[in-house]
């Protein structure tokens, strides 16, 4: 099927490894476009640590404007250890952008491919294929510099949880759980991670969660409180569909979900707003193998993929869901094949030998 619509791709090429796997991923989805009859029209907008240091300026407004007028947003990575604002913090760009964009969905699937490295030995372990969603916005990091030590005695933070927001992010999260059931053919099922018998916020964060699963009656809707769920994460990660959790939590457990995958560079994300998303891997630039030809290029290859998941469903097209699935079955088939693998998956290949690797197999 051809389409004339044209989706205008931001690409924010970042420090470190960044440009190193942006080239490769460019290249995929132009070749995968190509093969779905769909054109992508390709920005690449100055940012992070480098351009800071060049202009003292680490995310541009014009950047953030070009990047609010396209239709999708790809980010590799930013920031870089050695380069710093005045007060001794890195920049962050990469996380400043969830504000100006009001991002408040932070998609992190936790999915493994048979043969990827993981800590667990039970076998099914290989079944596991969740996505965590951790509010992005709100939370501690609501008021995240305006807490205050006193007398250096005592110390408090505040913790934000908003009703609006709550509700649009259980939407969300019931919404992917009704795609993904249409998609894996099988029912759909959404758990809300909390804190709700210690915590009032917690407690009006289910409160809504359950409100809202009342709009949603073919997927079966479950809470847990956090501890249980970090302990059944590594128990028995493949029960779980979607879960929806706050911001903090989602912080900690998302990471926990990449220890279960084994490597970093297997792991995609998403951040998702009314209108706008941006899609990124989930490790940082990596600048101890930046400029060795060393990196990962999957996790940025999968982030690519979900972004063309996810305009399918803004755009209800499903020519681009195909040519995300194309790119998923053509980095199981690498990682399945085991051959030309880098040295984070246990291989000795170079970013340009696994990326064309799977260029050939995306290739029309
Ligand atoms: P950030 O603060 O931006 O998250 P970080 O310092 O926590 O950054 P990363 O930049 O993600 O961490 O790097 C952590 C480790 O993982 C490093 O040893 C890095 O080389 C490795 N690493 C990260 N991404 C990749 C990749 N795509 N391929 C191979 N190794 C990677
Ligand atoms: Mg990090």
């Amino acid at each position: 099927m051809k389409s004339n619509r044209v989706y205008r791709i931001a690409l924010f090429d970042g420090d470190g490894i960044g440009p190193e796997i942006m080239a490769p991923t460019r290249q995929l989805l132009e070749d995968v476009s190509k093969r779905i009859g769909r054109k992508l029209e390709f920005e690449s907008l100055p940012a992070g640590a480098q351009h800071f240091a060049r202009t003292g300026e680490a995310l541009p407004a014009d950047s953030i404007a070009a990047a609010r007028d396209a239709d999708a947003i790809l980010l590799s990575a930013m920031g870089l250890p050695d380069i710093r604002k005045e007060d001794g913090t890195e920049i962050t760009p990469q996380i400043d952008i969830r504000f100006a964009l009001g991002l408040y969905a932070g998609v992190r699937p936790v999915k493994l491919f048979p043969g990827q490295p993981t800590p667990l030995a039970d076998k099914r372990i290989f079944n596991t294929d969740f996505v965590l969603i951790r509010e992005s916005t709100e939370g501690l990091f609501a008021h995240m510099h305006e807490g205050q030590v006193v007398d250096n005695e005592y110390a408090t933070e505040t913790l934000r949880i908003t009703r609006g927001t709550s509700e649009k992010l259980f939407d969300f999260a019931f919404r992917l759980a009704a795609r993904r059931a249409e998609k894996l053919g099988r029912p759909g099922r959404v758990t809300c991670v909390d804190k709700a018998n210690v915590f009032r916020a917690f407690w009006f964060f289910r409160s809504i969660f359950e409100e809202r699963a009342k709009a949603f009656q073919n997927i079966s809707a479950d809470c847990a409180y956090v501890d249980a769920f970090a302990m059944w994460m590594v128990q028995r990660p493949w029960e779980f569909d979607v879960v929806v959790t706050e911001n903090m939590f989602g912080d900690i457990l998302s990471d926990l979900g990449a220890g279960i995958m084994g490597t970093l560079g297997l792991a995609p994300s998403a951040d998702i707003g009314d209108s706008h998303a941006v899609f990124q891997p989930c490790h940082g630039s990596a600048p101890d193998i930046a400029g060795k030809g060393l990196a990962n290029p999957l996790a940025m290859f999968l982030s690519a993929s979900m972004m063309l998941d996810w305009l399918a469903g803004e755009h209800e097209d499903p020519a681009l869901a195909e040519g995300a699935q194309m790119i998923d079955a053509a980095v199981a088939a690498m990682l399945d094949e085991g051959s030309l693998l880098t040295r984070d998956l246990g291989g000795t290949a170079g970013t340009e030998e696994l990326s064309n690797a799977v260029l050939r197999r995306t290739a029309a």
